[in-house]
């Protein structure tokens, strides 16, 4: 029990500071925006705007393995 809170402390305060990314599809953690940069990519909303950079939701490998997937499925159907 008392491993499992300290584990869960853990992950919100990585929320919380925003500066380590972590890939839901293959667990990969990015640590600093060199790495996240690095790992993930950033979105790149291309139209000149100021935003906010949005770091990807996934990691590039996962994203290179979800675009051979879309190919491969088109493929098929
Ligand atoms: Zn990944």
């Amino acid at each position: 029990m008392e491993t499992k809170n300290l584990t869960n402390k853990i992950e919100l305060y990585e929320e919380e500071i925003m500066a380590s990314k972590k890939c839901p599809r293959c667990g990969i953690i990015a640590n600093g925006e060199e790495e996240i940069e690095e790992k993930f990519g950033y979105r790149n909303m291309g139209d000149g705007r100021e935003e906010p950079i949005i770091p990807q939701s996934h990691c590039r490998k996962c994203r290179k393995e979800e675009i051979e997937l879309q190919k491969i499925k088109n493929k098929n159907f």
